[in-house]
């Protein structure tokens, strides 16, 4: 009883619903502000050359566009973007330059930035290591991060980047059972489908639901599949905020239409996830990552 109690008063903190799904917003779990979401029709993503440093058969490729497919399929069928896969790129950047080439950028970072940088190098305080040193800079038990550069007026999203953490991470693509003491050639640790479908979700404007059986569940285990498969909640909120012949939906009216963000945003993404002090109209990078924090401390916690 106690338990559950604790439990109750965590989520009301947490802000995290059972709903069959939940979206992000500009300030995440506020209900107050406005809902995330992309306009345009047709989303590109690439993934990075590199693919993960630690594999050796690099199906980790594969395993990334079938996630990515497996939301397309339900936009195809009563969404109205189209997420394209574009051909692989050089970059090892993540953020919104609004110079530079923003694109949608998948990639793994293979080392942790501890591990490479000087620890009196300024990068830790600017929050720039890991872009500056292709090093992954964010909590050591947290699996992945989507990256995500918007407008805090209006919701819209011009930008999202997936970085996934194999500095710490054994991810696998099989379909054999959990890997026991003894690892098996095909055995499921961390598994690249299964997290990057989740991240996705958040790509598309989804947050952590606490709903069971859901992709958007924080909760995952080592040798958890079953997120491959979006589930009924996560396929109806494609439907809903991105409607097939219609303009993807905000959660309230936006002041002179939703078709033209201002574009004034700094466009740093450095990823600092303090993005809900709004200043008007500005861009802000998408704090996600208290939300992957949590679900990182709850996959430690299986383990
Ligand atoms: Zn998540």
């Amino acid at each position: 009883m106690g338990a559950l109690a604790s439990w109750v008063v965590l989520a009301a903190v947490m802000g995290q619903s059972s709903a069959p799904y939940v979206r992000s917003r500009v300030s995440p779990g506020d209900e107050t502000t406005q809902c995330l979401y992309w306009t345009q029709t047709r989303v590109n993503w690439q993934q990075s050359t590199v693919g993960n440093p630690k594999a050796t058969n690099h199906t980790e490729f594969d395993a990334i566009t079938r996630s990515f497919q497996s939301w397309q399929d339900i936009f195809a069928s009563c969404g109205n973007l189209s997420l394209v896969e574009g051909s692989r790129v050089n970059s090892r950047t993540v953020g919104y330059n609004r110079s530079g080439d923003n694109i949608n950028l998948i990639l793994f970072r293979g080392r942790a930035c501890r591990d490479v940088v000087d620890a009196n190098d300024a990068c830790f305080s600017q929050d720039t290591c890991a872009n500056t040193y292709d090093c992954w800079d964010d909590s050591d038990g947290t699996i992945a991060i989507t990256l995500t550069t918007y407008d805090e007026r209006t919701g819209v999203v011009y930008d999202s980047d997936i970085s996934f953490n194999a500095a710490r991470f054994n991810f696998t693509t099989g379909n054999g059972g959990p890997c026991g003491i003894v690892a098996t050639p095909d055995c499921v640790d961390t598994d690249v489908q299964n997290t990057a479908t989740h991240e996705v979700g958040h790509f598309v404007g989804l947050d952590h639901t606490l709903a069971t059986n859901s992709t958007m569940n924080p909760s995952a285990p080592p040798g958890e599949t079953s997120k491959r498969t979006i589930d009924s909640g996560s396929r109806n909120f494609v439907c809903v905020a991105y409607p097939k012949g219609s303009a993807s939906q905000p959660c309230f009216p936006v002041p002179g239409g939703n078709g033209n963000g201002n574009g004034n945003g700094d466009g740093d993404g450095s990823g600092d996830g303090d993005g809900c002090t709004a200043a008007t109209g500005g861009l802000a990078v998408l704090p996600l990552l208290a939300a992957a924090s949590l679900l990182a401390r709850r996959r430690r916690g299986a383990r």
